[in-house]
C-alpha cells in the first residue's frame, strides 16, 4: 500500500433525497451563456450550434445551507443560479438516448463568480479560472433522482437576495438541454460517475454583500442557500 507525504483530501459528496448512500463529486462542469437572456446581459450572443464549458475544481464544491466568507481577490462577487444534474454510467461520444440514460439526479446550485476577474479576462483573451474556479464557489443543494423528478420542462428556477427576487425564469428558456450538453461535452471527456455539471444561469445576476442570505429554487428541488460571511 503506498504511504502519502501528507494527508490525502477528503472525498467531496452530497446527498441525494431517499438514499443512505452520497453521490461522491469527482469533476465539476459549467455551462456558459445557455440562456438567452443571461448571453445578452453579458453582451453576447447565446451560440445555439454548441455549448461551451469550464470547469471548477473541488476545492469550489459545498454544500447549501452553510456561511461562506466574501472571497478574496474581487470587488464584485456576483450569484448564478443553476439546474445542476449528475450522471452514473460512462459517457464518450454518446448518443441523446445513451445521455438520457445516464442522468441520475438533479439539483440546485449557485455558480459564484469573481465578475470584475471574468470581464477582465475576457477583455484581454485570458482563461476564466480565478473568476470561477473559487474557493466555495459551487454551492449545491441535496439531490433529486431523476426518476423520482420526471422531465424537464418548463419548471420556475429563480433566485432571491434578502427575500427580493433577482433571476426568475424556466428551464425551457436552456438554449442547451441536459442531454445535448452531455452528447457534446462527451465529444472531449470520457464522462463517469462522480461528473456534475451545472447548465447556466438565467438573466439577473448581481453583486452580493457581506451579510446576503441568497436562496434559489427549482420547482420540485430541494432549495439552495448560501449566507455571505466577512472577508477572512
Ligand atoms: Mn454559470
Amino acid at each position: 500500500m503506498t504511504a502519502y507525504l501528507f494527508e490525502t483530501p477528503e472525498v467531496v459528496s452530497v446527498p441525494v433525497i431517499g438514499e443512505d448512500k452520497e453521490y461522491p463529486i469527482h469533476r465539476v462542469f459549467c455551462v456558459g451563456q445557455n440562456y438567452a437572456a443571461h448571453a445578452a446581459e453579458m453582451g453576447s450572443t447565446a451560440d445555439t450550434e454548441a455549448p461551451f464549458y469550464f470547469t471548477k475544481q473541488l476545492h469550489s464544491v459545498v454544500m447549501s445551507g452553510q456561511e461562506f466568507p466574501y472571497p478574496p481577490g474581487t470587488e464584485n462577487y456576483h450569484f448564478e443560479m443553476e439546474l445542476a444534474f449528475t450522471i452514473n454510467k460512462p459517457l464518450f461520444r454518446c448518443s441523446a438516448l445513451e445521455a438520457a440514460s445516464a442522468i441520475y439526479s438533479y439539483g440546485c446550485a449557485l455558480d459564484m463568480t469573481r465578475r470584475d476577474l471574468q470581464t477582465a479576462a475576457k477583455d484581454k483573451k485570458r482563461p476564466w479560472d480565478v473568476a470561477k474556479d473559487v474557493e466555495n464557489a459551487a454551492v449545491i443543494a441535496a439531490q433529486t433522482k431523476a426518476s423520482d423528478y420526471g422531465a424537464i420542462s418548463n419548471q420556475r428556477i429563480w433566485l432571491s437576495v434578502n427575500g427580493e427576487v433577482r433571476q426568475d425564469s424556466d428551464l425551457s428558456d436552456m438554449v442547451h438541454s441536459c442531454t445535448d450538453i452531455l452528447c457534446d461535452l462527451s465529444k472531449f471527456y470520457h464522462l463517469k460517475s462522480g461528473d456534475i455539471i451545472l447548465t447556466g444561469t438565467p438573466a439577473g445576476v448581481g453583486a452580493v454583500a457581506v451579510g446576503d442570505d441568497i436562496h434559489g429554487e427549482i420547482d420540485g428541488l430541494e432549495p439552495v442557500q448560501l449566507k455571505i460571511g466577512p472577508a477572512d
